[in-house]
């Protein structure tokens, strides 16, 4: 398909230009994007190996020949290898042509490491590079149609916040919660999905894992949801009151809402990353509350829930129309509650729009 010939040849280009004589793509998210395929290997090797300049080629187990064969890429070249000869004379050969002396081998982060030591090991003069350069601003920035994806997937995530709040009874558990999320993505037609549901205090850990804490009047509840969906990811998280709100949750939740729409205002094209982050974190800060905001203010999200751009003090590097990222302030106060509002922004042509519907201005109260 086209789409993907276009994302190969400016990956080549990238090579090119960076001193890379091929690139190998292990199994993951940088593979579908490049081929529309993925399929893991375990121990085996399974990788895209692209040259800087010419054809690519699949290297796969040669049990999985067949299916790759069907790449959605239309990668034509398929090499498989015997368990009974190694991975590695398939590779070397092919990698022969294309490393001249003084090239880079760049290798995708997901490769395992195991197979990145056999690569070293073959080609001893040839500095080995990470490919996060030459991939991930190309997935950074998303296409109308992956916008599109990424807005559906954004109300599906919406729809099942909304129905998830009518569980929220006195005494249910958190994994209880869970479950009941677990089946309303599934119905939406999900992939994948995550689901944080924290109760009480567990809502100050911001990445709880959800257990058998049982609903109580007074408790704050942080749900925090999504799912992939045609093959793009939803992100989001909301905070309520269960009957009644504990002392100071209201006005954490007007600072952190503030901070949340701070970080949405200074989002444009041509500002950097690290703008956004602390336009929010300024708000927070300024409320005396800065310690209490334990993470960066978001992430990049697309055919990963978490890759570039990351919104994120010491990120220099400039918003450009068609970046997708979380905006995601929180305040969590240890043993109490936690607050955090998270939605999915994407920059446009001047500024940037909310994939999700917007949180409530009041922090909410259900069950009462
Ligand atoms: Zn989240
Ligand atoms: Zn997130």
């Amino acid at each position: 398909m086209a789409v993907f010939a276009e994302r190969l040849a400016e990956v080549q280009r990238r090579m090119r230009a960076s001193g890379a004589g091929a690139l190998i793509v292990g199994p993951g998210d940088n593979l579908r994007y490049l081929t529309g395929w993925s399929e893991d290997g375990h121990e085996r090797f399974l990788a895209l190996v692209l040259p800087a300049s010419g054809e690519p080629a699949l290297v796969v187990p040669v049990m999985n020949a067949a299916q790759s064969r069907g790449n959605p890429a239309g990668i034509s070249h398929v090499i498989g290898w015997a368990d009974d000869e190694g991975w590695q004379p398939a590779v070397m050969t092919l990698l022969a042509r294309y490393m001249s002396a003084g090239a880079a081998l760049a290798v995708n982060e997901e490769l395992q490491s195991v197979h990145l030591l056999g690569l070293q090991q073959a080609f001893p003069g040839s500095p080995c590079r990470t490919s996060c350069q030459l991939i991930g601003p190309l997935r950074a920035v998303k296409s109308a149609e992956e916008v599109a994806l990424l807005r559906r997937s954004a109300a599906a995530a919406d729809a099942v916040y909304r129905d998830t709040l009518p569980a929220l009874g006195r005494g249910v558990s958190e994994t209880e919660v869970q479950e009941r999320i677990a089946a309303l993505f599934r119905a939406h037609g999900a992939e994948e999905h995550f689901a944080l549901v924290c109760f009480g205090a567990n809502a100050a850990l911001p990445h709880h894992r959800s257990g058998s804490a049982r609903l109580a009047e007074g408790d704050i509840v942080v749900l925090d949801i999504g799912c992939r969906l045609a093959g793009y990811w939803s992100d989001i998280t909301r905070t309520v009151a269960f009957v009644r709100p504990p002392e100071g949750a209201e006005q954490d939740y007007r600072l952190v809402r503030e901070a949340h729409m701070a970080a949405r205002q200074a989002a444009r094209p041509g500002i950097p990353c690290e703008r956004v982050d602390a336009a929010a974190r300024g708000v927070i800060e300024r409320a005396g509350c800065g310690p209490l905001f334990l993470h960066r203010t978001g992430h990049g999200i697309g055919i990963s829930c978490h890759e570039e751009p990351y919104i994120v003090r010491g990120n220099d590097e400039r918003l450009a129309p068609g970046m997708a990222f979380s905006d995601e302030p929180g305040v969590y106060r240890e043993g109490q509650y936690g607050v955090r509002i998270e939605s999915i922004l994407v920059v446009t042509d001047d500024g940037a729009e909310d994939l999700n519907a917007p949180a409530p201005d009041e922090l909410e109260r259900v069950g009462a």
